[in-house]
């Protein structure tokens, strides 16, 4: 047992080095730490896509989001990062949002406190290193799990959680038609909706969700909403 307070001295100091330049980020005093959906005053929608990115389906919904002139939030994998890091620079280049989804998508609650901050850290600087805006520093947990140490882990970060107000039920395997029928009649004002781009063994078909997007979009659009990031679907406008 020699070993792990050395381990556990560098871990703290490399942590130091990747948490200090997060403080000061753009959570202001007040805001929420766990976001479930937007402002209801304003006729925006965000849609989220998790576990990315995908060479097979990124780009395709990358296409489709510019067709459409919405923009989306990417919860990326920090794994998935390393191995794809031309879709994280597409993505900001089209000017998306890319937030934090852990590395290798474990249940953080029952993941020890070293081993989840490595998650998060190691995969914010990933990001940090492909030049990735990190100011809202924005953190989905692996399948929403999150406790009470995450959120003063998150506070103490100046980061925000991130869940969502509506599952579009992809990730179980659904048809594109059943994922446009759990989405649309529920969208309103401020709505975050889940998607998902991949998953985390690159194993499971997301052309449904490819081609539910290609119905939701235009619906959304026609109904009047603008199709934003999560910073800007909290963020009042001023008319
Ligand atoms: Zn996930």
């Amino acid at each position: 047992m020699q070993r792990l307070p050395s381990l556990q001295i560098v871990w703290s100091l490399l942590l130091l080095f990747l948490i200090v330049p997060a403080m000061g980020g753009a959570v202001k005093a007040g805001e929420p730490v766990t976001i479930r959906c937007g402002l209801p005053s304003e006729a925006e929608v965000a849609l989220t896509f998790d576990d990315g990115p995908s060479p097979l389906y990124t780009p395709q919904i990358l296409d489709l989001l510019a067709k459409y002139q919405a923009h989306a939030t990417f919860f990326v994998l920090g794994c998935k990062v390393e191995k794809y890091p031309w879709l994280i620079r597409e993505m900001v280049r089209q000017g998306h949002e890319v937030g934090n989804h852990s590395f290798s998508h474990p249940r953080l609650p029952q993941t020890g406190q070293l081993a989840r901050e490595r998650e998060l850290e190691t995969t914010r600087l990933a990001l940090d290193l492909l030049g990735c805006p990190q100011e809202h520093l924005l953190i989905r947990p692996p399948y929403s799990a999150f406790d009470d140490r995450l959120v003063s882990y998150a506070a103490h970060t100046h980061r925000q959680i991130v869940l969502g107000s509506i599952d579009s039920g992809d990730w179980r395997g659904l048809g594109s038609e059943a994922i446009v029928q759990n989405v649309l009649p529920r969208v309103g004002n401020g709505s975050i909706i889940y998607f998902h781009d991949s998953d985390e063994k690159e194993q499971k078909n997301r052309q449904p969700t490819v081609e539910a997007l290609k119905t939701i979009l235009p619906v959304l659009r026609y109904r009047g909403y603008k199709l934003v990031t999560i910073d800007e679907v909290m963020t009042e406008n001023h008319h």
